[in-house]
C-alpha cells in the first residue's frame, strides 16, 4: 500500500463520514481506473434509500456493469473505507473489477461491533478472498484504524 493508495483510502474515509452524517452507516468507496482516473464514488445509502442492500461496493460494482468496457474492468482498484461483505465480493467478482483496497477489515468491524454492544451482522463476515479467490487484496491500513473505528464508535451513538 502506498501514497496513492492512502490518499484514496482517505477519501472513502470522507464519504464514510458523509454517509454517517446523512444517518446512513459510515461506508464509502471509490473505483479508480488503471491510469489513476478516479472513475466513480459512493457512500453507503442503506437508511436513506430503506434498501439494506445499498452497499456502495456494490453500486459501484453494478456502475461498472452498466458504465466500463469488460476489458477496462480488470485494470482498476475499488478503493473502500471497510472490507467488502460476501454480497458485495460477489457483484466485484461477477462484474471481473480488479485489485480490492480496505482501511478496515471485516473482522475489526464484527470485534468493534461486539465491544460497542451493536448486534452481529446478518451475513457471514467471511474475507474477500474466500468468495473471489483470484483477486488482489490489500488491507487494513493502521494508518487509518482509529479514524474508521471512530465513524463506527458514532454511528453507534444515533
Ligand atoms: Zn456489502
Amino acid at each position: 500500500m502506498n501514497e496513492i493508495d492512502l490518499r484514496h483510502l482517505r477519501r472513502c474515509v470522507e464519504l464514510a463520514a458523509e454517509a454517517l452524517e446523512a444517518g446512513d452507516d459510515p461506508f464509502g468507496s471509490v473505483l479508480v481506473a488503471a491510469d489513476g482516473t478516479v472513475l466513480a464514488e459512493d457512500r453507503n445509502r442503506e437508511t436513506s434509500e430503506s434498501d439494506p442492500t445499498r452497499h456502495p461496493e456494490i453500486d459501484l460494482a453494478k456502475w461498472a456493469a452498466a458504465n466500463l468496457p469488460v476489458e477496462e474492468r480488470a485494470g482498476t482498484t475499488l478503493y473502500t473505507s471497510g472490507e467488502h461483505c460476501p454480497m458485495c465480493s460477489a457483484a466485484h467478482g461477477w462484474v471481473g473489477l480488479g485489485r480490492i483496497v480496505y482501511a478496515a477489515s471485516s473482522a475489526q468491524f464484527a470485534e468493534w461491533r461486539a465491544e460497542l454492544g451493536l448486534p452481529a451482522s446478518p451475513v457471514s463476515p467471511l474475507p474477500i478472498r474466500q468468495v473471489v479467490p483470484g483477486i488482489a487484496v490489500e488491507g487494513p491500513a493502521a494508518e487509518l484504524e482509529e479514524v474508521v473505528r471512530g465513524l463506527v464508535r458514532r454511528s453507534a451513538g444515533r
